[in-house]
């Protein structure tokens, strides 16, 4: 005869922990190490922290097509209780083992009773252990407007997650989620709380994750609502996943998305977030998507070889920073490094954070051309 063993606590709370892997948030470009309950991830500020992600339930009563947890999977659900997670958290933090926490959940009832059920565990974090660290914490879609007030005020970071662009997408893959209804107004009252909150003390910074593939959305479509949501929302960043199918798998989508189609979204992202490009300027290959042999920063420079060469010693910051091998910091770095005097050879960018392979073909130095330190071709047949 075979026995059901039920798992005992700390079995479930690391069964809801390791179950998290399909939640990008912090670490999402940069896939760190996880072992175990502890995931290596990079919070706000870029710094590394051992994070425990984990889900109060897994149950759910929704059935997103890309889901491990979708209602029409067959699979054994675990769920644990506020001040069960909470105490299961501080006991990690006493042993050091991670310094914060991002909090999940599937939909195993209705959200409104289970966003309180997050808030009850995050407010006895906070308030009956009084943890200072941090803390993210998912909103979940169809949250009410003094649930989203009070997580953004006890939480650090609070994510909605509106896995694709529109509802028309929404529809193909998760049927029982109403995209302007759930999604954007919660997003869009996380968004007003944070900033009249704001004005007073730091209040939480928002994310979202989209999935990539499956609702068929092209690169285009992709950049330009992130493009939207950090205009209209002060997004702090948005996280794209590379659809990857279990075997239980119900979508038209058979194959994984390749992660290359992922990495360049990121790239491109960081250009419309810190570089000040526009979606409309990105090289689109046949109108709507990324190009997946090139990196999109040296695909528009490529395709805008008017732009070059650039004088280091007078371009503008706007103008550095379309520079291939040149990022914010090192475009701020030439800046500060020219009010000490000329710049006049290609050693006098080290040290700043430049990659001069990259950047040295496209810059002049006092008038004359860069001399790459490694022969690579003119990327638009300029003679050298
Ligand atoms: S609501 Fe969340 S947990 Fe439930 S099926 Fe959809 S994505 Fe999965």
């Amino acid at each position: 005869m075979l026995l059901k063993v039920t798992p005992d606590f700390w079995q479930r709370f690391g069964i809801l922990s390791t179950e998290t892997d399909h939640e990008l948030d912090e670490g999402g470009s940069l896939p760190l190490r996880s072992s175990g309950l502890i995931h290596e991830a990079v919070v706000p500020g870029g710094r590394p922290m051992p994070l425990l992600k984990i889900l109060l339930t897994s149950r759910c009563l929704l059935n997103c097509g890309y889901c491990t947890f979708s209602s029409q999977v067959d699979r054994e659900r675990f769920t644990l209780e506020p001040d069960q997670l909470a105490a299961g958290f501080m006991e990690l933090v006493r042993r050091r083992r991670v310094r914060g926490i991002f909090l999940s959940s599937a939909v195993g009832c209705s959200p409104v009773t289970l966003m309180d059920r997050l808030l009850d565990t995050v407010t006895l974090i906070r308030h009956r252990y009084g943890f200072k660290g941090y803390i993210h914490l998912k909103l979940l879609p169809g949250a009410e407007a003094d649930q989203i007030r009070q997580a953004v005020t006890l939480a650090d970071r609070v994510s909605v997650n509106f896995e694709t662009v529109s509802a028309r997408h929404l529809e193909r893959i998760a049927p029982a989620k109403r995209f302007t209804a759930d999604l954007e107004r919660v997003m869009r009252t996380a968004a007003a709380e944070a900033q009249s909150q704001g004005v007073h003390h730091k209040a939480a910074s928002l994310t979202t994750q989209l999935v990539v593939g499956p609702a068929g959305e092209t690169d285009r479509e992709l950049l330009s609502f992130s493009t939207s949501l950090y205009r209209r929302f002060g997004l702090r960043r948005v996280y794209y996943s590379a659809f990857s199918p279990t075997h239980d798998n119900r979508l038209p989508q058979k194959e994984p998305t390749p992660k290359i189609r992922q990495n360049r979204l990121y790239q491109a992202d960081f250009l419309l977030r810190d570089y000040g490009f526009s979606a409309d300027e990105l090289v689109f290959f046949g109108q709507d998507t990324l190009l997946t042999d090139l990196d999109p920063k040296l695909a528009w420079a490529r395709a805008n070889p008017q732009f070059y060469p650039i004088e280091v010693n007078r371009a503008e910051l706007a103008q550095l920073l379309r520079v291939p091998g040149i990022g914010p910091s090192g475009a701020r770095g030439i800046l500060e490094r020219r009010r000490k005097g000329r710049l006049a050879r290609p050693s006098d960018l080290r040290g700043l954070g430049i990659s001069l392979s990259k950047a040295l073909p496209f810059l002049l130095l006092g008038g004359c051309r860069a001399a790459p330190p490694t022969q690579l071709p003119l990327p638009f047949g300029l003679p050298g």
